[in-house]
């Protein structure tokens, strides 16, 4: 079923959502943090997480939702008061558990709050944190949902419905088992993610392992690629997994050639020096840099726009055709010149 975050709708067959989280305290708002947060909007960011640990940055939060809008989510462990404190503000979705917040008084005033506010809850359930009532069970997945479903009683109790979870671990079998047998049996949206997954190539690896193999069986509905490693680097590993599984066009895809012995064109360098400036663009084009113009061009025909070097020049090609020559420094200029023309 559905859930209205913010301006998102998340569940029900709409298009899945990239969302990250933001890595540092929030504890004033300043022009930074709202280009930064424009900025992650622009490469593809659609939801964004902060950790709210105490009430100042629940005021900070709060202060930040009504002047983005970028939807942003509260990410409370265990104190009421910042839930309630957040909902005071246009926060798009709270990620809090009931069942951890102690006594039921408390959970109660939270979800009667959230629900006449029409703010979602997030119920997260993670592998490493389990209720000690389940800690010692050897099936971990089942261990993850009877959880949920522990949350999921107390929501119930209440009629409270606009609700998305996640099951996280750091093991991928986990992660994939826990979810479809969620599913399996309930629909409300899934968050999808492996928790801890580590440094920037393992933590993609393990993610688009896990992700993917859901993700095709129609198995979730918002993602975040958690990376021991930038937001951005978040956001771009999100948009290439849905990219290449073809469940969504959000911008340029990149292909890129591994280089060889042939290589003449530094491709790793200008990939880095044009990363930010492709995933800015909202256009639905495949782009190609290529290390040699013996074979570069006609390997990525396909490609609307590509990129590689000859001598000191470079050669800019359209669907495999040559259609501009220019010099080494003039390449990134020229490069995003042929991307704003398409
Ligand atoms: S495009 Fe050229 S440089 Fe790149 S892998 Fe192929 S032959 Fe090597």
């Amino acid at each position: 079923m559905p859930v209205q975050v913010g301006t998102l709708t998340i569940g029900g067959g709409h298009p899945i959502t990239v969302q990250t989280m933001w890595k540092e305290p929030l504890t004033a708002i300043d022009t930074i943090i709202i280009d930064k947060i424009s900025y992650l909007s622009n490469i593809g960011c659609e939801l964004l997480r902060f950790a709210v640990p105490d009430i100042e940055s629940a005021q900070a939060l709060g202060e930040l939702a009504g002047r983005v809008k970028m939807p942003l989510v509260a990410d409370i462990h265990f104190d009421y008061r910042i839930a309630l404190r957040c909902m005071d503000f246009p926060i798009a979705k709270i990620r809090i558990n009931p069942g951890n917040i102690g006594a039921a008084w408390k959970a109660e005033e939270v979800i009667k709050k959230a629900k006449g506010k029409c703010i979602p809850l997030r119920i997260g359930v993670n592998a490493g944190s389990l209720p000690r009532v389940l800690s010692e069970d050897k099936n971990v997945a089942e261990a993850m949902v009877k959880a949920a479903e522990m949350e999921l009683d107390i929501l119930e109790k209440y009629g409270f419905s606009r609700v998305i979870f996640s099951l996280k671990s750091s093991d991928i079998d986990t992660t994939v088992a826990a979810n479809i047998l969620f599913s399996e049996k309930y629909n409300y949206p899934l968050h999808l993610g492996v928790t801890e997954a580590g440094p920037l190539v393992q933590g993609v690896v393990k993610n688009t392992l896990a992700v993917s193999s859901l993700l095709k069986k129609r198995v979730g509905d918002t993602i975040r690629i958690s990376l021991s490693d930038s937001m951005e680097n978040e956001i771009i590993a999100a948009k290439a997994i849905l990219q290449s599984l073809g469940l969504r066009k959000i911008g340029i895809e990149v292909i890129s050639c591994p280089t060889c012995g042939r290589t003449v064109f530094d491709v790793k360098t200008f990939l880095d020096d044009v990363k930010y400036i492709i995933h800015k663009v909202h256009k639905n084009i495949t782009i190609a840099v290529m290390g040699c113009p013996v074979n570069g061009p006609g390997e990525a025909r396909h490609a609307d726009l590509g990129i590689t070097g000859a001598g000191n020049s470079v050669i800019i090609f359209r669907k495999g055709k040559i259609v501009r020559r220019v010099s080494s420094e003039q390449a990134l200029k020229a490069f995003k010149e042929e991307v704003d023309k398409i």
